[in-house]
């Protein structure tokens, strides 16, 4: 397929705001794509050279795009920069500089190779190169295809295809709905869409049922559910495992022959984060492949108690790791097997594997292994503690202790229940320390604008973020609060800066929104945040009831900086706030 051919359904699927034309659109577009190029075209539209697990970045920013065209249209810099200023989008940038009214002949994979070759490219020289190549591809595409292009190499490319929607579509594009339950499960368990679609086209649903776990393909984290009480938990689930809830990074280890891969929460390459836990499994399990979850975090050799988060966040920095390795040890407190050479344990049930990881890491602590000589004994990877119980007396009892402890709460699990990689349902609940006056959660929300402020913060240029959660069934942002508090200067002057890359001259396609603010961003970046009540207000769209009004929070504030484990549809979604406002609701009552 050419890419201008593309290119015509990028822009049937920006006209339409209408989900079953969504399908539609992306459907007829996956019949009529090659099983050989089909992976690009799902990238292209992801807005994503690869998924972000296969480590590889585009690494071009919109300053070196602007560069490019410059060079390309042979313009003076500064008119440009004027220019694109009013103009507010890179895309349409490019365009309007574009000289080429014809469509080009380019295929998708010969765009989709240059563009790579690009990012590929490094070294002394490479950001010349760089933009040397990236002006030649301008110049060789029409002015709408390369409006498209500069987007996609800027991440700016957000045609609001969800993975659900490019699921859907897939299924459809087969002809049957009901493949969806199918893919979605090779979905979960291998996080690569382009690979799935490929896999789909070439080999049909046979393909995709035997598609299973591999290592150095990350599977999609199972989530926590949330409910008030001991009680609650217990009557909901019965018996079950009660794990303390460690505040860390969460970190699936993949080791296949001597490489090990970490992946974040997200699917995120996290691999130089945490040296030591590579070593670990290098040393522990020199000879088997295996794919392991849990949760790292910094703890005091002296008392064995786990530092704040602030302490492990530490990891973030890009240099000087080893160093802060020796002066702040971390753990890792393994919570699931998930795959042991050759064996996929999502299949298992959650006892099943525990005792697998039990009797796996047991071993290696008393120094046995396989063959000699005898491993040192291994101090970073241990099994996170857990009770049996069917009594919630007992469960409060333990919750109390590991709340003394310093953690920050339990994750109760079903005993029956197989790993549910990509969803969050109530096979696994948490239950964590309330704070008095605040919910009882904390809401991961996606910036969608922001506002100049008055005062102080006008001379910082911003003063509180337009924020939202997310509607899954919908595939739409829709707005929960305005928040300023929380910030330092220092962090709003940064957040300021991360925001204005990602300006956009209108509201973004996929919001819903009453409050303009002074500025729309992408929905990009993710902030913690949390408030002292959900409550109904029609200034807001999520949630809204038959009269109009949306739910919104109460003096919210900020609770960190922007979550870098976290992407804009993974944000707490509406059911999840519409939970929290009946349980704040039913707490109120009792
Ligand atoms: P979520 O990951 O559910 O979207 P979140 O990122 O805001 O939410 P929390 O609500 O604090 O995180 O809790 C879930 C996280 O707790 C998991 O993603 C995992 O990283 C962490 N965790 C810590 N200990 C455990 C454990 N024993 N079992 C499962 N998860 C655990």
């Amino acid at each position: 397929m050419t890419f201008s051919h593309l290119v015509s359904y990028f822009e049937k699927i920006e006209a339409t705001s209408k989900r079953l034309e969504m399908f539609a659109i992306l459907a007829d577009l996956f019949r009529e794509a090659h099983a050989d190029e089909i992976d690009q075209v799902v990238y292209f539209l992801q807005g994503e050279l690869l998924p972000a697990f296969h480590g590889i970045n585009m690494g071009m920013s919109e300053k070196y795009l602007l560069r490019a065209i410059t060079h390309a249209a042979g313009v003076d810099h500064d008119t440009l920069l004027q220019q694109h200023r009013t103009l507010g989008d890179i895309g349409k940038t490019v365009e309007h500089y574009s000289q080429t009214k014809e469509e080009s002949s380019q295929t998708i994979s010969e765009v989709y190779q240059a563009i790579y070759h690009i990012a590929m490219m490094s070294g002394e020289g490479s950001v010349d190169r760089k933009i040397d190549a990236l002006a030649a591809l301008f110049s060789s595409l029409s002015a709408t295809e390369a409006k498209y292009a500069a987007r996609f190499v800027a991440g700016q490319l957000r045609l609001g295809a969800g993975d659900a929607t490019i699921l859907e579509a897939l299924a459809l594009s087969h002809g049957d709905r009901a493949f969806r339950t199918s893919l979605d499960r090779a979905y979960n368990l291998t996080s690569d869409l382009g690979l799935l679609a490929k896999t789909f086209g070439q080999k049909g649903e046979a393909g995709i049922l035997a598609t299973s776990v591999r290592c150095g393909y990350p599977i999609r984290s199972a989530l926590c559910e949330r409910l008030p009480s001991s009680e609650e938990i217990i009557e909901k689930i019965g018996r079950c495992s009660v794990e303390i809830k460690y505040d860390g990074f969460r970190c699936q280890a993949h080791k296949q022959g001597d490489t090990v891969i970490l992946f974040s929460r997200n699917q995120e390459r996290t691999t130089p984060m945490f040296p030591e836990i590579v070593d670990a499994l290098q040393t522990v399990f020199r000879q088997n492949d295996i794919i392991l979850e849990g949760e790292a975090l910094a703890v005091n050799e002296a008392t064995g108690e786990a530092f704040p988060f602030q302490v492990t966040m530490q990891r973030k920095r890009k240099h000087g790791i080893d160093l802060l390795a020796k002066d702040v040890p971390l753990k890792f407190f393994v919570f699931d097997l998930l795959y042991l050479d050759g064996v996929d344990y999502t299949q298992y049930p959650y006892k099943a594997r525990r005792d697998k990881l039990i009797a796996l890491l047991h071993k290696h602590k008393e120094g046995e292994h396989r063959g000699s000589p005898l491993p040192p004994q291994n101090t970073v990877m241990d099994i996170s503690e857990a009770i049996e119980t069917d009594d919630p007396k007992t469960l409060s009892r333990f919750f109390n202790n590991v709340v003394e402890r310093g953690y920050e709460g339990i994750v109760a699990k079903r005993l029956e229940s197989l790993y549910t990689a990509g969803s969050r349902n109530f096979n696994w609940i948490k239950l964590k320390r309330s704070y008095k006056g605040e919910i009882t959660d904390t809401l991961d929300l996606c910036i969608v604008g922001y506002f100049f402020g008055k005062g102080a913060r006008a001379r910082l240029g911003i003063g509180t973020i337009l924020a939202a959660v997310y509607d899954p069934s919908a595939a739409r942002f829709k707005t929960v609060s305005k928040i300023g508090t929380g910030f330092s200067e220092a962090e709003l002057t940064d957040l300021k800066a991360l925001l204005d890359e990602i300006t956009l001259s209108e509201k973004p396609h996929e919001l819903d929104a009453e409050m303009i603010p002074d500025v729309w961003v992408l929905p990009k970046y993710v902030v913690p945040v949390t408030a002292d009540e959900i409550t109904q207000s029609q200034s807001h769209t999520a949630c809204c009831d038959a009269e109009g009004a949306g739910l919104s929070l109460r003096f919210p504030r900020v609770t960190g900086f922007v979550r870098s484990d976290k992407g804009p549809y993974d944000v707490t979604t509406t059911t999840e706030i519409a939970a929290l406002f009946h349980q704040q609701k039913r707490i109120q009552v009792e």
